[in-house]
């Protein structure tokens, strides 16, 4: 045993059949092998309430609660999710944490989140995730109609899809030196940082108080590949996945 894995971004919707199977495939095969599985946020491409259950969200919770057996299950939100809560949390099994996580594991201390507090350049996406996690607003939302709810997400997500095109893969939806120094300062004695996010997989390395602490980019699930990040005592190692049929 002695493993820990740490995955994000995987955007189930009832639309992603290949990606669903793919990730009820992992939880069959870490089954028994993993110490904790931590989902970074990004669980599902949209989330309207714990109401509102798509036929996927309700796979996965029962495949979730089910893994969760036989090991704890941890979930941060995303920017997709955010709305994810207590309820369906239970349902599936996991354990609710805050957005930014201080972790100990095998002797080193993580610092896990799902990442978007970390793009300080998108100032609009930081004011409107400034407004969206008021709990306040939050409590709004989700008392308004599920109709309503479910308008309003396709009208958000259109427009959303006309920025991606007009944005790409820019620096602005990249991490910022500036956020992580931030971040590190408020938790001095991290190792290693672990998050999602910006789809783009890789290990950065940052000066910090004068050692080098490591950040993992957690690989996103598109098409037939999915990803995570594998912790042991050895250490850290990003593993990629991919649906076979
Ligand atoms: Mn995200």
């Amino acid at each position: 045993m002695s493993r820990t894995v740490f995955t994000a971004d995987l955007h189930l919707s009832d639309d992603t059949p290949a990606l669903n199977r793919l990730f009820f495939e992992a939880l069959a095969q870490w089954r028994g092998q993993l110490d904790a599985l931590y989902i970074l946020g990004d669980l599902f491409e949209v989330w309207l309430g714990d109401d509102i259950l798509s036929e996927t969200a309700v796979q996965t919770a029962s495949a979730l609660k089910s893994f969760a057996e036989t090991a704890p299950v941890y979930f941060i939100c995303g920017n997709r999710d955010f709305l994810l809560g207590r309820r369906y949390a239970q349902q599936a099994g996991m354990t609710l944490l805050s957005e930014v996580q201080p972790l100990e594991l095998y002797g080193k201390k993580y610092l896990i989140s799902h990442g978007d507090e970390l793009c300080t350049d998108d100032i609009a996406y930081q004011r409107f995730r400034r407004v969206m996690r008021q709990k306040w607003l939050q409590r709004v939302l989700l008392c308004l109609p599920q109709q309503f709810r479910k308008n309003t997400a396709e009208k958000i997500r259109n427009k959303s899809k006309a920025v991606q095109r007009e944005m790409g893969q820019s620096s602005i939806s990249d991490v910022t030196e500036a956020a992580v120094q931030t971040a590190l300062s408020r938790h001095p004695d991290t190792d290693t940082v672990i998050h999602g996010h910006t789809h783009r997989p890789a290990v950065h390395h940052h000066d910090f108080q004068g050692k080098t602490v490591a950040r993992y980019v957690i690989p996103d699930w598109y098409g037939k590949h999915g990803g995570y990040v594998e912790v042991s005592p050895q250490g850290e190692e990003i593993k990629m996945l991919e649906d076979a049929v």
